[in-house]
């Protein structure tokens, strides 16, 4: 009896000992870097960024609706609100409405650098009007903020990043790493018809960029609980995107003699059963490396549970399933978006159909979904078809021990001392995945503070950017095109 309870002590002892070990050794991964002070900007970047919303850049779902006049208009203002770009850069318009900026390096042996973000806006539900403070075409200036949609999504990111670039051009600087900026036209309705076109014309001239850096991740207060200080989350990796189309056909007739299931049964019974059947999760993937980046900044008893995820894997992962944000990182998700069937009360439906969309986890895939899914329903009646021929496949993950992850880093620490980075998986798309036969590293983070609150107001009501967050993020763009340059 004495001899058990030595040995249940000893491993006691042993696994104290492990768990304290792996704490103390999981180490910040957060750079010293020196604070650099905002570089100086007056009153008119303000306006410019307010006047680039008051253009109606929309992208419709049927893109015959495009407004080309109001893409016209913003192309013709940034020519007027940029002078030392408009003359000392070369600037291709691709497809007629896409932007391609380049500004010349002097070392033709270092690799470009790419900055996107995007010129087309999603629509303002007009139901969702009486919400705004104020029109949302209005770019409205009050109480410290920018109001209007795009704000956010994403004309501070085209401005943001255009003020840097003639902020440096007047001050005299020469690149010797060539600076291209890219802004596609489309990217709400997938950027097939900008940003895909942007990369191909790249890739046809054989360029290879050291990093490009799309919208994505911001900086966002009381995102992590635990985590006082503000955390610029960065994305390495975005999911891929598929949606299958089920079908059940059955012989029809009268309601009053019918089988014991009808289309519409075998079809409900096929997606409850999806939905009880989720994807595998993985907790070792792009989802989680956030926490070697948050982890060590924890109080204590949580640093002990994220150095030992070996051990807490399966509590952190049940805190996560809790929110839908958050499980959602942790496994290709399955949703069911669309269902028709039925046409009369007393008329058995001939067919049944349903829409299911996947958001694929990197490492997962296309083909991988389709096995899942078949494999889950194992149902001869259902047949099982991609909604378009494409889709897209998840992204590769971006290395974060890169020269180039380290530069996007330090750059944030520089200019916004007080924030925690951490790199993270973005469950949406962005155009930036055109571009991954040009680069290794594509990073997805927009240089702008956030409340968690303001994360609904992209694409929502009443977008916003506060005006010292959007002249951080003009100094953000300033310093990263300098230490790009060292
Ligand atoms: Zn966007």
């Amino acid at each position: 009896m004495k001899k058990v309870l030595l040995i249940l002590l000893a491993i006691v002892v042993v696994l104290v000992a492990v768990l304290l070990f792996n704490t103390f050794s999981f180490h910040s991964k957060q750079i010293n870097a020196d604070p650099v002070p905002l570089y100086k900007t007056d009153d008119a970047v303000i306006q410019r960024l307010s006047q680039s919303i008051q253009f109606k850049t929309i992208s419709f779902q049927d893109s015959g609706k495009m407004d080309t006049a109001q893409f016209n208009g913003l192309h013709r203002f940034l020519k007027t609100s940029f002078p030392l770009i408009d003359s000392l850069l070369t600037l291709e318009k691709i497809n007629n409405y896409s932007l391609l900026y380049k500004w010349q390096g002097s070392n033709p042996t270092l690799k470009p650098i790419l900055l996107m973000a995007h010129q087309d806006v999603v629509p303002v539900d007009p139901l969702t009007l009486p919400g705004w403070a104020h029109p949302p075409f209005d770019g409205v200036i009050k109480d410290g903020f920018v109001f209007g949609r795009g704000a956010l999504d994403i004309k501070s990111g085209i401005t943001g990043e255009m003020e840097a670039v003639e902020y440096l051009l007047r001050e005299g600087f020469k690149p010797e790493r060539t600076v291209y900026l890219a802004y596609g036209h489309d990217e709400e309705i997938g950027g097939k018809e900008g940003a895909y076109q942007i990369a191909k014309h790249l890739q046809q001239q054989n360029v290879q960029l050291e990093f490009v850096i799309d919208e994505g991740g911001s900086i966002i207060s009381g995102i992590v609980p635990g985590v006082e200080k503000p955390v610029a989350i960065i994305g390495i990796a975005e999911k891929g995107y598929v949606s299958l189309e089920l079908t059940v056909e059955e012989e029809g007739g009268h309601s009053s003699m019918p089988p014991k299931q009808t289309a519409i049964g075998i079809l409900s019974a096929a997606i409850a059963k999806l939905e009880t059947h989720p994807f595998p999760t993985k907790m070792d993937g792009p989802g989680s490396v956030m926490f070697e980046y948050i982890g060590p900044e924890m109080a204590f008893g949580m640093r002990l549970v994220f150095a030992n995820r070996w051990l807490f894997g399966p509590v952190i992962e049940s805190q996560l399933d809790k929110k839908n944000s958050t499980r959602a990182t942790m496994h290709t998700t399955t949703a069911a978006t669309i269902f028709k069937s039925g046409e009369k009360e007393n008329v058995l439906p001939i067919k049944a159909s349903a829409v299911i969309n996947f958001r694929i986890m990197p490492g997962d895939s296309i083909q991988g979904v389709i096995n899942f899914v078949k494999q889950v329903l194992n149902d001869e009646r259902i047949k099982i078809a991609k909604t378009n021929e494409f889709g897209d496949e998840p992204s590769f993950v971006s290395d974060t021990e890169s020269e180039s992850f380290k530069t996007v880093q330090k750059t944030t620490h520089q200019i916004f001392p007080d924030v925690l980075v951490a790199p993270y998986l973005v469950l949406g798309a962005t155009d930036s995945k055109h571009y991954k036969n040009l680069t290794k590293n594509i990073f997805r983070f927009n240089p702008t503070r956030l409340e968690d609150a303001d994360l609904k107001r992209i694409h929502g009501t009443d977008e916003r950017v506060s005006i010292e967050s959007y002249k951080g993020t003009i100094s953000f763009y300033i310093q990263l095109i300098k230490n790009s340059n060292q």
